[in-house]
């Protein structure tokens, strides 16, 4: 249905964020797959007895009855699916939803994105779920990997980005250091290094994770606990790097989620165990180191 008709249209949504609007209202920042990112004002819902208050909390999904208003579009009605209570409980949890939230945010609004908001529905619905931190991160790092790759930039993992050349790596040689071009897309080999100054290096671990996580149609089909610290870590950087330097923005959440995760224990494997990460080259997909 238009958003220019004066009949309220239906939008099953994700709340971004909120923020204050005069002394009783909130104007939520939404994700749905049929109207994409758009802005509501929910009235009334600061106030403690209102229907809209509980709705109105980031990270819920739920399904809202919106009225096109003169400026801004005004949520008449709503039910809560899925609150994601165990989120706000966590401040792992709560920083990581906060980060992939900002990240929906930074798209164009009204632009329906099927693919997007499924990502987030199910990254968030993994949060809620999960119990210990690897299952965080494996929500986290799985989102970050498959949003780029829904932005098309999915990096080239195994192939010289550059030049097309193979790079092998013996599946026993995890810890083997591989160059990584976030600005090209992919791994550098030994002779096309120079071609980029910014580049990272990561263990072929971490290269090979981030190539099964963008590919991974869940977070619970990657084993993150797999991963040695060490290993973790640059997947990280990898795919922040990747991210602040294909979208050109630094996100405020970012820096909470930094905080909270060198805080947090990780219950990962020492850097000195043997990794554990199934690759025979047999086995490993065309692209793969
Ligand atoms: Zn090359």
């Amino acid at each position: 249905m238009s958003r220019f008709s004066s009949v309220p249209y239906p939008a099953r949504a994700i709340v971004l964020r909120t923020r204050n609007l005069g002394e009783k209202d909130r104007i939520m920042t939404l994700l749905s797959a049929e109207a994409g990112k758009f802005s509501a004002v929910a009235r009334g819902a600061r106030a403690p007895k209102s229907k809209l208050a509980a709705v109105s909390q980031p990270f819920t999904l739920a399904r809202f009855l919106v009225t096109r208003g003169r400026s801004l579009d005004i949520a008449t009605q709503a039910e809560v699916e899925r609150a994601h209570t165990h989120i706000a409980g966590d401040l792992l949890h709560t920083a990581w939803a906060a980060y992939l939230c900002e990240l929906c945010d930074i798209v164009p609004e009204r632009q329906p994105d099927e693919a997007l908001f499924e990502l987030l529905r199910v990254a968030l619905e993994a949060l809620d779920q999960a119990g210990e931190r690897d299952q965080a991160d494996a929500a986290g790092l799985w989102f970050e990997a498959r949003f780029l790759a829904l932005l098309g930039y999915a990096p080239t993992i195994g192939r010289c980005v550059a030049c097309g050349e193979k790079i092998v790596v013996p599946p026993n040689d995890d810890s083997r250091r591989i160059a990584f071009s976030p600005s090209l897309g992919g791994t550098l080999c030994a002779a096309c290094q120079s071609r980029d100054p910014q580049r990272l290096t990561a263990p072929a671990q971490s290269l090979r994770a981030l190539h099964s996580l963008s590919r991974a149609a869940s977070p619970e089909a990657f084993d993150v606990s797999s991963l040695t610290t060490l290993a973790r870590r640059e997947l990280r950087a990898c795919l922040h790097r990747s991210l602040v330097v294909h979208l050109e923005v630094r996100l405020r959440s970012r820096k909470f989620l930094d905080e909270v995760l060198s805080a947090a224990p990780c219950a990962s494997l020492p850097a000195a165990a043997p990794a554990a990460v199934p690759l025979a080259a047999t086995s490993a997909p065309p692209d793969a180191l």
